[in-house]
C-alpha cells in the first residue's frame, strides 16, 4: 500500500532498527518505545488489521509468532519472558493500519504490566 508507513519500512523505503527478518515477517525497533525492549512484528504484506485477516493469511500468522519465538531468543528473553500484543482498530489503540504484534520486555522483576494503547 503505497502510503502504509510499515509497508515502506517492509521495503526498506523507510529506515528502520531490524531486529530479524525473513520473506514473510520483519521485526523492528518501536520509534516510541513503551518498555525496555519494544519491538514491533509485521507481516510484509500488507493486511491493516486483525479484522481483515483471511483465510489464506494463515501461513504469515504462524509466521509473526515463531518470529516472535526468534526474537526472544536472539534478545535474550525466552525463558525470562515477553508479552505480545495486538490493539485492533481506534478503540483498541491502534494507530497504524497495518497489522502489528507489540513485542515487549526487559523489565526487571515486572510481569504484570499495563498494555500500551489499552484502556
Ligand atoms: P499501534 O498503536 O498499535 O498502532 O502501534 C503503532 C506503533 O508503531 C507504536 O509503537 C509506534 O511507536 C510505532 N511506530 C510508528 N511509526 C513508526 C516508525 N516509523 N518506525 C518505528 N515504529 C513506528
Ligand atoms: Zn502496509
Amino acid at each position: 500500500m503505497a502510503e502504509c508507513i510499515f509497508c515502506k519500512i517492509a521495503e526498506k523505503k523507510v529506515p528502520s532498527a531490524i531486529v530479524y527478518e525473513d520473506s514473510s515477517v520483519m521485526v523492528f525497533r518501536s520509534i516510541k518505545p513503551l518498555a525496555p525492549i519494544h519491538l514491533l512484528i509485521i507481516p510484509k504484506r500488507h493486511i491493516s488489521s486483525v479484522n481483515e485477516i483471511k483465510e489464506e493469511d494463515k501461513d504469515v500468522i504462524l509466521e509473526m509468532f515463531l518470529a516472535a519465538q526468534k526474537t526472544a531468543e536472539k534478545m535474550g528473553v525466552k525463558r525470562s519472558g515477553y508479552k505480545l500484543a495486538v490493539n485492533v482498530e481506534k478503540g483498541g489503540g491502534q494507530e497504524v493500519f497495518h497489522l502489528h504484534m507489540h513485542f515487549l520486555s526487559g523489565w526487571e522483576g515486572e510481569k504484570d504490566i499495563d498494555v500500551p494503547g489499552m484502556p
